[in-house]
């Protein structure tokens, strides 16, 4: 019986996965014993792989695309921002049942406040993409007391739903059906735009650049793409080019909502500051001025 405790991500085509190399410097930053390895399994397997893995004795799992809402379903327990979601990224064995929770909104707001320095109380949001990872973050934008989230979805029917959803927890609604893509749109002032554009869309995978409405961008726009890689994405590229103050990639998102699955698992919150200096995500950032 392997007496280190056993921990993974699970996910389908994540050969690229930078999860075992940020747990591993988790772990030995905060002298834990533990493993960390990647699962790669399409989603007929994933029940079976994942009731497999806690019946040997593993510990937890960090779930990504596209499992997260089948391990909403799987979870015996969900926190109530799990619940909220409806997906689920971090699994761990609690008392001999499956305990399910999310910890993407908490590492974006984490990131983008305390890494980045930007203000969220009182900012104006658009959010673009209607997807799992919208799902997550939603909730905890409104609690940290955004004063607009305009969430623009490829499909916009799903971005009502979304917002229709998630309605009682603050000033959230669904942009105009009829907002029209721009691509590379420079005119800029400083009273326009919103303060920070996310890009919660998968298109960045493929290279695309989602719809964004008209006159998004201003001079004091922060855009966040949740996508990362090794060059810019086009998103971040795009909204250079657009003339927002400035644009990064998910990288620290990535990094936080893995210490918080690590403080769920283990009790201990390790340093994320030089992790993401390893992984190269970003110098500390210059104070960005505050909205409005
Ligand atoms: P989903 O598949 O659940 O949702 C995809 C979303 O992107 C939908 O809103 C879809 O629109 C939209 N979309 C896909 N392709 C295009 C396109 N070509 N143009 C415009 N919109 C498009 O994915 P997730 O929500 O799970 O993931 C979204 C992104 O977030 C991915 O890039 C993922 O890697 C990233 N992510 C990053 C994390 C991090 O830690 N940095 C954590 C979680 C996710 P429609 O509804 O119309 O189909």
């Amino acid at each position: 019986m392997n007496s280190i405790d056993r921990y993974a991500v699970i996910g389908s085509n994540i050969g690229h996965s930078r999860s075992p190399q940020i747990h591993a410097m988790f772990a030995k930053a905060t002298r834990q014993a533990m493993e960390y390895g990647l699962l790669d399994v399409p989603p007929p397997a994933f029940s079976t792989v994942v009731r497999n893995f806690f019946r040997d004795g593993g510990r937890g799992l960090n779930v990504t695309v596209p499992h997260k809402a089948a391990a909403h379903r799987l979870a015996d327990t969900l926190t109530p921002r799990a619940n909220r979601a409806g997906a689920v990224n971090t699994l761990a064995a609690v008392d001999g049942k499956l305990h399910g929770d999310n910890t993407d909104g908490a590492g974006l707001v984490r990131d983008l406040t305390v890494n980045l320095g930007c203000r969220l109380e009182g900012a104006r949001v658009l959010l673009l993409g209607a997807g799992g990872a919208a799902r997550g973050i939603i909730s905890p934008l409104l609690e940290a007391g955004v004063s607009a989230l305009v969430i623009n979805n490829r499909h916009p029917a799903r971005a009502r739903q979304l917002a229709k959803e998630f309605s009682d927890l603050g000033p959230v609604t669904a942009a105009p059906a009829t907002t029209a893509a721009i691509r590379g749109r420079t005119a800029v002032s400083d009273d326009a735009g919103y303060e920070l554009i996310i890009n919660a869309t998968s298109a960045s995978l493929h290279g695309e650049l989602p719809q964004i409405p008209n006159h998004a961008v201003g001079t004091q726009t922060f855009a966040y793409d949740l996508a990362y890689g090794e060059r810019d994405t086009v998103f971040v590229h795009w909204a250079r080019g657009a003339g927002a103050a400035r644009a990064v990639m998910g990288l620290g998102m990535l990094v936080e909502q893995a210490a918080e699955s690590f403080f769920i698992w283990r009790g201990v919150r390790p340093d994320t500051a030089h992790v993401l200096e390893a992984l190269g995500a970003r110098t500390p950032p210059p104070p960005l001025s505050s909205p409005g």
